[in-house]
């Protein structure tokens, strides 16, 4: 059994079919030999029913080679002769009678036909060729003993085979379903495939997009770092321009400070020569006196009659026409003279020396030039008085205040001298000096005072205000219910004396003409301090525009009108008469000083004397019908020019 199953197995093998071979194969190339293997199995079904065939009785071999090709090892001691394909075998045995006479041909030689007679040698021939069949049949005894042991061989194989195709036809089930199984993932993988395909075209157009943006950013990229250079460079650039400017200004701050005490030192130096020229100054504001006059003559206005010629003559100085006009001469031809000789008497000729003459034509600038200093005085912390003395419409008001409001050429002396003392004023603040003031203007009539900067309910009603100390200790003066109103610039100023114009505008319906009949006084407070220093001065600057100084004919006062006007008269006459008591009391160093006796003398009692410097404007008309009330005036200032109030002394604290 063993040797029977053995070439069986062989066999097999050399089938090359086995199907334990294909599981170890991968999948894949499985899937495209399948159509192969099953040709295969096809041809191994074929070649296993032919073995049937052949292990059947009635087995036939197609053909010799067939059989010899099929089992080429099973060849017998006579193999079959080669044949034509789809022959039949012939036995190799003649069926022709050999020779009676002859043995039989070896070699096969035939031998010729025996005659009819030769019955021994026919004998012979038939036993030669008895003995020749009975050769043949021992030859096909074993040929069919041999091919029994091959049909047996082949039932075996036959056998080994159905079990093999049976285990192959158990593979190709397992192939199918495997095949199936394939199938069904090949067609999931497909999808799959489709679907991957389709993301993988997403991912694509993904991709080209990045890349895109890849490239751009790369661009981008390109560009910044450009300008990152660029900045890098301008940032080198920036920090040696910094590094250069720190010890700039390292070598600044040195110097700085090398100039801060260069400063303090030249700020000592400063104020030291700053009090050197207060000093000097008051010193020299002292030898031009300490009451000065100053006479101005106004132009002829329109309308007016011309004066004579000679009737003002402004002679000049001893240093010819370049010195300064001082004196004045006024003619006046006196009539009830002629009367008494019969004959015109010549005019007589009045001369006047004063600090300084204005003739008709000097600008309010030129006028104001000499107020400067005085101005500049009161920021010292000299007291400052300046008085315009005059009958009425000789230019008064137009010295003090101005003319018609808008044209600067004929702003007044209030005005510049506000604007001066706010500009000094900040040049000193440079020199620590802190400046304020605080502004009151008041008018006096009829030995009443009255507020020209009331607003509201008292605008132009004027409530009646009282002169007061400030305070029981205190020198100081204060006009109750008068405004006090602090001013830092022109502009404000300006609006005061606006509402002092509209104050009196409305008074004068009230009161005839009362602004001519009432003297006006603005004040002003300064007060300056050097923290630094822990310095202050302080004074008052006065600005009055007195009554008209002209005199009443006592001859013409005779109706009721006249009699209070020439109340008013006497009241304006005495208040300006006590002026000049007050004055020559103070140049006399007399012990009693009549401020007391008017209003307007105890509200100025502090600018007036002792350290006051004090300016008096004579205001002259130049026509000749005002020529005797010209004279008073003149006569007036000449008494005043006449006084020298002692040493002035600054009022520091
Ligand atoms: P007062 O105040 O003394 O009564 P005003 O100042 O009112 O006199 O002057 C009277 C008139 O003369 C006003 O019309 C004024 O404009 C004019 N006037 C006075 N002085 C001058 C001058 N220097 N130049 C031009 N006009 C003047
Ligand atoms: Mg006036």
């Amino acid at each position: 059994m063993e040797s029977a199953s053995e070439p069986a197995k062989k066999r097999t093998r050399g089938l090359g079919t086995a199907p334990q071979t294909d599981t170890s194969r991968p999948r894949a190339p499985r899937l495209s030999t399948a159509p192969q293997r099953h040709s295969q199995a096809a041809e191994a079904q074929t070649k296993h029913s032919s073995l049937f065939r052949l292990s059947s009785p009635c087995i036939h071999f197609s053909s010799p080679r067939a059989a010899a090709q099929r089992f080429p090892r099973k060849t017998g001691p006579f193999p079959p002769a080669p044949a034509p394909k789809n022959q039949k075998p012939v036995p190799t045995v003649p069926a022709q009678k050999p020779a009676a006479s002859a043995a039989p041909a070896a070699g096969g030689k035939k031998p010729g036909k025996r005659p009819a007679w030769d019955l021994k040698g026919q004998l012979c021939d038939v036993r030669a060729e008895l003995q020749c069949c009975r050769e043949k049949t021992q030859t096909l005894d074993r040929e069919n003993q041999q091919l029994r042991d091959q049909l047996q061989e082949a039932q075996q194989q036959a056998q080994a085979l159905g079990a093999e195709r049976c285990s192959l036809e158990g593979e190709l089930a397992r192939v199918q379903a495997q095949a199936e199984q394939g199938q069904r993932e090949l067609g999931s993988l497909r999808a799959r495939v489709l679907e991957l395909e389709e993301r993988l075209g997403m991912q694509e157009g993904l991709v080209h997009m990045l890349q895109r943006e890849q490239l751009e950013l790369q661009e981008e990229r390109r560009t910044l770092a450009t300008r990152l250079e660029e900045q890098e460079r301008r940032l080198q650039a920036s920090e040696a321009a910094l590094s250069h400017s720190q010890a700039e200004a390292e070598s600044l701050r040195q110097e700085t400070v090398a100039q801060a005490a260069l400063l303090a030192e030249r700020g000592d130096r400063l104020h030291g020569l700053e009090m050197e020229r207060r000093r000097l100054h008051n010193q020299l504001q002292e030898l031009k006196g300490n009451i000065r006059v100053f006479c101005r003559v106004r132009p002829v206005l329109a309308g007016e009659p011309t004066p004579p010629p000679g009737f003002l003559l402004f002679p000049p100085g001893p240093g010819g026409p370049s010195d300064l006009p001082t004196r004045l001469s006024l003619s006046r031809s006196d009539d009830r003279r002629a009367t008494l000789t019969g004959a015109p008497a010549p005019p007589t000729r009045h001369d006047f020396s004063f600090d300084r003459v204005f003739p008709p034509k000097s600008g309010q600038d030129e006028v104001f030039e000499e107020i400067a200093m005085l101005v500049q005085s009161a920021l010292d912390g000299y007291p400052v008085c300046i008085f315009a003395y005059g009958q009425t419409g000789s230019g008064k008001t137009f010295t003090m205040e101005g003319g018609p409001e808008g044209d600067p050429q004929l702003e007044g002396l209030i005005p510049r001298a506000l604007r001066h003392l706010f500009s000094v004023a900040e040049e000193m603040s440079s020199q620590g000096w802190t400046y304020s003031f605080v502004a009151s203007y008041v008018e006096i009539y009829n030995e009443t005072v009255r507020d020209l900067l009331a607003t509201g309910s008292r605008k132009g009603q004027g409530g009646e205000c009282e002169i007061r100390r400030a305070g029981p200790e205190s020198e100081e003066l204060t006009v109750t219910n008068a405004r006090y109103v602090p001013v830092s610039c022109e502009r404000e100023v300006r609006a005061l004396l606006r509402l002092a114009h509209q104050n009196r505008a409305v008074a004068r319906t009230a009161y005839n003409e009362r602004s001519s009949r009432s003297h006006s006084v603005f004040q002003l407070q300064i007060s300056g301090e050097h923290a630094a220093r822990g310095l202050q001065c302080g004074a008052p600057l006065n600005l009055v525009d007195l009554a008209g100084s002209e005199r009443l004919d006592p001859s013409l006062a005779l109706g009721p009108g006249e009699r209070d006007r020439l109340r008013e008269t006497q009241a304006i006459n005495s208040s300006l008469s006590t002026l000049g008591l007050v004055i020559m009391a103070l140049s006399n160093k007399e012990p009693h000083v009549p401020y007391r006796n008017s209003k307007l003398t105890y509200l100025l009692q502090n600018s007036l004397g002792g350290s006051a410097k004090m300016l008096m404007f004579v205001n002259i008309s130049p026509l000749e019908e005002n020529v005797s009330e010209s004279l008073n005036s003149l006569r007036f200032a000449s008494k005043v020019n006449q006084c020298v109030i002692g040493t002035a002394q600054a009022n520091k604290r």
